[in-house]
């Protein structure tokens, strides 16, 4: 049974080993493989993956987190402990293979008919972002020149919850073409966060208004949880943004 499955995903998938994974907290966890083959995707999107589970290939879909000019796939992962597919993934050492669909599709890729992008999202939400942000720092580092701004709003219920992508975003937002805005929505929780408080939805206008982010000039793209994505996209049409300025990928 399991020959016959991997002998049909071989047209469709190919394979990869998962060469390192850092846990972030008992729920959330960096995964990085290397694929058997190189892979063409556009920075933004998300792959299918898959585990065969009793002879059968079980598969989510996840944003991936690298650039398509990095040599590894990574994606950023939530566990939902009554899932069907995180606790297995969890259960992956450095080593294990899983399936990989060829084919690598999504809508959430850069707008180039705007220089100005505003980008929503709550903790593995971010994923997509970072390949669009790493993308742009690897091209402009090559000498493409490139005119375009950007906020990361990242939301999460505790800073521990931004990983490493919150250091790589401050980096990155110190050669001026991105602003990062990580808020907590349990300030109470971390008496030592001198950053921004509450949800998204509480201060996507402040920060879209500040920095001149607006339907004249912007695309809004919000990712991750879906009450995050129905919230800022009634606030965003409320502030005139047309329903094609505002992209999204639900996590559900
Ligand atoms: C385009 C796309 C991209 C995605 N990218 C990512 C990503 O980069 N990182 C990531 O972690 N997830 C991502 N997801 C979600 C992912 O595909 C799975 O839905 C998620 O990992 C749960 O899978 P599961 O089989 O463990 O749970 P399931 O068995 O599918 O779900 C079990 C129950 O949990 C609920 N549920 C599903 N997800 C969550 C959640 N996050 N929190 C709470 N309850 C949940 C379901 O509604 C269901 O009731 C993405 C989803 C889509 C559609």
């Amino acid at each position: 049974m399991i020959s016959r499955v991997r002998s049909a995903a071989q047209t469709t998938h190919c394979s990869a080993e998962l060469i390192e994974r850092e846990d972030i907290s008992a729920n959330l966890a960096i995964f990085r493989f290397r694929v058997s083959e190189q892979l063409s995707f556009i920075a933004g999107q998300f792959a299918t993956i898959g585990i065969v589970v009793d002879g059968e290939p079980l598969e989510r879909p996840y944003s991936i987190v690298s650039s398509p000019h990095e040599p590894v796939l990574e994606f950023f992962i939530e566990l939902v402990p009554e899932g069907s597919f995180t606790p297995k993934l969890w259960e992956l050492k450095p080593g294990s293979a899983i399936l990989v669909r060829r084919r690598i599709v999504g809508q959430l890729v850069l707008d180039t008919a705007v220089t100005r992008h505003l980008m929503l999202a709550t903790v593995t939400g971010v994923a997509p972002f970072v390949s669009i942000l790493r993308t742009q720092k690897i091209e402009r580092d090559r000498g493409v020149l490139s005119n375009h701004q950007f906020v990361v709003i990242h939301g999460a219920s505790q800073s521990a919850d931004f990983a490493s992508y919150r250091s790589e975003l401050e980096a990155l937002s110190r050669a001026g073409w991105l602003t990062y805005i990580p808020t907590v929505s349990r300030p109470w929780a971390e008496p030592h966060w001198k950053g921004e408080t509450g949800r998204i939805d509480d201060i996507v206008r402040k920060y879209a208004d500040r920095l001149g982010f607006d339907q004249s000039n912007s695309i809004a793209y919000a990712c991750g949880h879906p009450q995050m994505v129905a919230n800022v996209k009634a606030i965003l049409e409320r502030d005139r943004f047309s329903r094609n300025q505002i992209k999204e990928e639900k996590y559900f």
